[in-house]
């Protein structure tokens, strides 16, 4: 893996306060029966993440410009038309950045976003233009980084580095990505995003004690420091100890998984059921009915039943549907929903789609 150097409602806004300090807002992008992206924005006390998952035509050019040039990944599923169709909006925000922006995706990632680059000139470019990107090429056996700067005007993969495979492909203090390569005939990535457990101070306990905030809050949370250590809070002096025993609860983070364009067979749903594990949402696509077994299977696709069983097996908190099919009308979307709820009955459309 490599170390993330980040510098992450409902007009499909949905937010998840996830402790004190941390709150994941999730947005998805694209109209029903149409091309759908999420974006998701991690929000701590001391910071916001912002990661773009998939680039489907008109998804990521809906975002505001200041929020899609401050995207601090982009994550692709794999290169089908309708997962990439709107990567032109991302590197149009993102060419100047004062940092190289990484791309993850599956295998020869590197080859087709190299291809997408050298479809515009960049005369007015040269020695000291700043920004780029790090495309990761990511196999089964290895994540491959391949480096693109705007200042080469994209004529080179300038260099090129390897590491061994391992789930996690993004990782910061505050968050790590995680990735299965599924089967869609062609290999496509799910991912998932897990905020880290945090620990907290118990603000109650700590009125309860008398104590007042002050640079000790810092200080007890540093778990490297002898448990002896003595701290004085005002008149009242405590070992580190029991600092930490008795004010810090471990607040557990949440997680958000992103699933679609995979075959959902038995093999599948097993390995999933348990990566994707008490999920506090589950993004997933809903483009074949249960009656349309034959065609999922063809297209290596998953069907409501399928999608409603892994949701339910995981015990995700909520799931929310999206790339589904234009073929259906309003009443046929509505009864596609219904079969997932069948099985998952808190499954649900963006709000903003106005599909229930
Ligand atoms: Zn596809
Ligand atoms: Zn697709």
């Amino acid at each position: 893996m490599y170390k993330g150097d980040c510098t992450f409602s409902v007009t499909g806004y949905k937010k998840y306060r996830t402790n004190y300090y941390m709150s994941i807002d999730l947005q998805i992008l694209g109209r029903p029966g149409w091309d759908n992206s999420l974006f998701l924005k991690v929000i701590t006390g001391n910071r916001v993440y912002r990661f773009a998952f998939d680039a489907g035509e008109n998804c990521l050019s809906t975002l505001p410009f200041g929020e899609l040039k401050e995207i601090d990944a982009l994550f692709l599923s794999h290169h089908h038309m309708d997962h990439i169709s709107g990567f032109d909006s991302f590197v149009r925000a993102n060419y100047s950045r004062d940092k190289l922006i990484p791309i993850y995706g599956p295998e020869n990632s590197s080859q087709i976003c190299h291809h997408r680059f050298l479809g515009y000139t960049w005369n007015l470019v040269g020695p000291g233009s700043p920004g780029g990107f790090m495309v990761h090429d990511i196999t089964e056996n290895s994540i491959k980084r391949i480096t693109f700067k705007t200042e080469d005007a994209y004529r080179e993969e300038l260099s090129i580095s390897e590491v061994p495979f391992d789930e996690a492909v993004y990782e910061n203090d505050d968050l790590i990505i995680k990735c299965k390569i599924m089967d869609h005939k062609i290999p496509s990535l799910a991912f998932l995003v897990h905020e880290k457990d945090k620990a907290n101070i118990d603000l109650e306990e700590m009125i309860k004690m008398g104590l007042k905030p002050g640079p000790w809050c810092r200080e007890i949370k540093d778990t490297q420091s002898t448990p002896y250590k003595k701290i004085a809070i005002g008149v009242q002096t405590f070992t580190l100890e029991e600092l930490q025993r008795r004010l810090l609860k471990n607040t557990p983070g949440q997680s958000v998984g992103y699933i679609t364009d995979f075959l959902l067979d038995h093999e599948a749903h097993d390995s999933l059921k348990t990566w994707l594990k008490d999920c506090t949402a589950l993004i997933a696509e809903c483009a074949y009915r249960d009656n349309e077994k034959a065609l999922a299977l063809q297209h290596h696709h998953m069907t409501t039943t399928q999608i409603g069983r892994l949701a339910s097996d995981a015990q995700v908190k909520e799931l929310i549907l999206f790339h589904i099919s234009d073929r259906y009308d309003k009443t046929q979307k509505s009864e596609l929903l219904q079969e997932v709820r069948d099985i998952f009955p808190g499954a649900h459309f963006p709000l903003n789609w106005n599909i229930v």
